[in-house]
């Protein structure tokens, strides 16, 4: 459902992401590992056209990200086209980046109804039903700043889902929260996959990616260097430099 081919992301002078090739088919799980500066969390914002890519291309469900198809021409998109295909991409931060002064609610309905245009009533009843996926039923009506932060972070999830996204992208969801609060989030990360979620997974959380991910992707220095399934990677890396990050993680 994404495909990159030969994708090319510079700042500046700084080559970021070297000829990334990837692909992510419907109800997968893919994880990524790598470390620091590797480029993964630029990658997933390429994915979801927060950044501009320089070479190659990104599809999503059959449409480049950016630009129309004409013959075998293409033509960059209006903002408007852009807005509308970004939202088949959910996306959560480390930081959950939710509006402060709008109930737990108000913030999960304000893309579908504010964005989206559809009926609010039909929208408030489905945000009810994702706070009681995320196990969060009760705090419809409390503010941001009352919750901990994995419940913000479940809350994140839940604002994401509302979108409808095709697929979910996940960036280090759990690396900003204490550590008694990760499982929580990684719980409700666990539900979505097994109910089918298309997810990409920025992560360190090893068991995390042993346990759901059907593929994990190994990044370095802007280069997809190693990837396989959680096994081939985790247990026994042949690659010397996914060795060395596995047994520095763990
Ligand atoms: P981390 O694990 O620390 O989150 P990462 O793999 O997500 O790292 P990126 O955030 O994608 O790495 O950054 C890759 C490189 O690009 C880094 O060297 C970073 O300093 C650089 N970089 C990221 N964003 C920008 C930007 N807006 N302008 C210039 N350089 C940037
Ligand atoms: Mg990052």
């Amino acid at each position: 459902i994404i495909k990159a081919r030969g994708v090319q992301k510079y700042f500046g002078t700084f080559h970021v992401l070297k000829n990334i090739e990837f692909e992510i088919k419907k109800g997968e799980v893919v994880c990524i590992i790598g470390p620091s500066g590797s480029g993964k969390s630029t990658f997933l914002r390429c994915i979801n056209q927060l950044e501009q890519i320089d070479a190659g291309y990104i599809a999503i469900d059959g449409e480049i990200a950016g630009y129309r198809r004409e013959g075998n021409r293409l033509f960059p998109l209006p903002d408007h086209e852009i807005a509308r295909q970004r939202q088949a991409v959910g996306m959560v931060f480390q930081k959950f980046h939710l509006f402060p002064h709008r109930t737990v609610l108000q913030n999960i309905i304000e893309g579908p109804v504010g964005v989206q245009k559809r009926p609010r009533q039909d929208c408030v009843a489905e945000a009810r039903a994702l706070l009681k996926r995320v196990g969060l039923a009760d705090k419809a009506e409390s503010y941001p700043g009352e919750l901990s932060g994995g419940q913000q972070q479940r809350i994140a999830i839940a604002r994401a889902l509302a979108m409808k996204p095709k697929a979910m992208l996940f960036d280090e969801p759990t690396s900003a929260l204490d550590p008694e609060l990760v499982g929580e989030v990684l719980a409700v990360m666990q539900e979505l996959a097994a109910a089918g979620t298309t997810m990409i997974v920025v992560t360190h959380e090893i068991g995390f990616c042993r346990e759901v991910a059907d593929r994990v992707l190994f990044m370095d220095a802007g280069m997809i260097v190693d990837t396989g399934t959680p096994a081939e990677i985790l247990e026994d890396p042949k690659n010397p430099r996914v060795r060395n990050f596995i047994s520095a993680v763990l």
